[in-house]
């Protein structure tokens, strides 16, 4: 007997890389589809910086964006870069001591050769084309289960919203995965990234290794390290944009240098509370008033960073855990396996979401049934998802020291 379409009705929770990219799947297959993004607008806060984009992310991005969109990204990434398990060690003037890869095993499966994205850039083409799906000020707080087999969410502001599946892309904190996996532990690693943009001059070019352009350097030794990456755009986004998608502006267009300063909790002198209130000029002078003997071209670098653009994270890492009863609601992204930066946090998501847009796309066009369809989607992501996040716990580059 031939199965029925099912209409679904998905409520995506979190508009991050891995929310977006879900939703831009289900809405070319014509499923419905709401995003709910707890801030207030597309730029509430710093969104942007460089990642390594593997060939599983663009794939992801190929089959879930539409065509012209595609082409868009495409056209907009930086220079093609190894993923971070190359990486160029270099000492305080910025010349190369060693180029190292991991895991030291030789296996060359995490070793992929891509592309360096402009993370701010990447959103803006996820969010292209879904003004009427992204809700913007939604805070989810809570999830209720409802005796037809829908699902509510409930959002801080006393809206709600009803649902077949209720996805998880909430992130690293996520609220769902806590209410729903209160088990799955997220281990804080006391490690902080400082972070920042600073941009590409000729000037600035001259002093950084040629190699750097391929690879992320890291400096071992300035506070616990400290390591950079390079973002030039192949073409100028808004030409590219104005044949591709008229009417999308970039925010950001220029090349830069992105850098963070990774340290201990207790070396800032500042509570996390204080970290995460303070604006993107005191963060950047917190990072030069560290005790560390700074190298000149480091400082340098640090100085003519845009004060505005400096942002702090706290380095932490899922346990990974067994599969868990499948049920209606489900999750992607960091918000089931967030991992040290290691390039697959971000290719993993976009992985996640393609996967799970596939497999709903077959309970709505081929009457799959949802709860093996949700099964089969998440019994493939563990497994892969943990393995990268196991991968990504072997830097030997970057020192993590577990607070508990
Ligand atoms: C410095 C740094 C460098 C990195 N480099 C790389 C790299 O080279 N390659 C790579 O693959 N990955 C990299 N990553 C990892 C990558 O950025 C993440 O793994 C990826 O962004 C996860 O995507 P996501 O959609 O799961 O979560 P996010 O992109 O974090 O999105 C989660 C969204 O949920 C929203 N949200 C949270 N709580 C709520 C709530 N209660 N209600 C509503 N909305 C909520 C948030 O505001 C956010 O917009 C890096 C990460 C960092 C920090």
């Amino acid at each position: 007997m031939k199965k029925q379409p099912v209409n679904l009705r998905v409520l995506v929770i979190g508009g991050g890389l891995g929310g977006l990219c879900l939703a831009q799947g289900l809405r070319k297959a014509g499923i419905s589809v709401a995003v709910y993004e707890r801030d207030s607008s597309p730029v509430a806060r710093t969104q942007g910086y460089r990642f390594h984009m593997d060939a599983s992310g663009e794939q992801a991005l190929r089959e879930c964006l539409p065509p012209s969109l595609c082409e868009l990204f495409l056209a907009t990434r930086g220079q093609p870069s190894k993923s971070l398990t190359v990486f160029s060690v270099v000492d305080g003037q910025l010349k190369e001591a060693a180029t190292r890869r991991f895991p030291e095993s030789g296996s060359s499966e995490f070793v992929t050769v891509g592309s360096a994205v402009d993370r701010l850039t990447l959103r803006q083409i996820l969010l292209a084309g879904l003004d009427d799906v992204v809700h913007f000020g939604k805070e989810f707080t809570r999830y209720e289960q409802q005796h037809d087999g829908t699902v509510r969410a409930c959002f801080a502001d006393g809206t709600s919203a009803t649902g077949d599946v209720l996805v998880a892309a909430d992130g690293v904190g996520s609220r769902i995965r806590e209410q729903f996996l209160p088990h799955a532990e997220v281990i804080d690693t006391g490690v902080r990234w400082l972070g920042g943009k600073t941009v590409l001059t000729n000037e600035l070019r001259a002093l950084l290794p040629t190699q750097l352009a391929e690879t992320f350097g890291s400096v071992p030794g300035v506070a616990q390290s400290m390591v950079f990456g390079l973002v030039e755009f192949r073409q100028d986004p808004n030409q590219a944009a104005a044949h591709l998608w008229p009417g999308l502006r970039f925010h950001n267009t220029v090349d830069y240098v992105f850098w963070g300063v990774l340290a201990q909790q207790h070396l800032f002198a500042v509570s996390d509370d204080e970290l995460n209130a303070m604006a993107g000029p005191d963060l950047q002078r917190l990072v030069l008033a560290l005790r560390v003997d700074w190298p000149q071209t480091l400082r340098t670098l640090i100085e003519q960073s845009r004060p505005d653009q400096t942002f702090v994270l706290r380095m932490r890492h899922a346990k990974p855990i067994e599969h868990w009863q499948t049920t209606n609601v489900t999750l992607l992204g960091d918000a089931i396996h967030p991992m040290l930066p290691s390039g697959s946090g971000a290719n993993t998501a976009l992985r996640d979401a393609s996967l799970l847009s596939c497999s709903l796309i077959a309970v709505a066009s081929r009457g799959t049934p949802l709860h093996q369809a949700l099964h089969d989607y998440e019994t493939e992501m563990v497994r892969y998802g943990f393995d990268a996040l196991r991968a990504s716990l072997q830097r030997p580059d970057i020192r993590f020291t577990p607070t508990r």
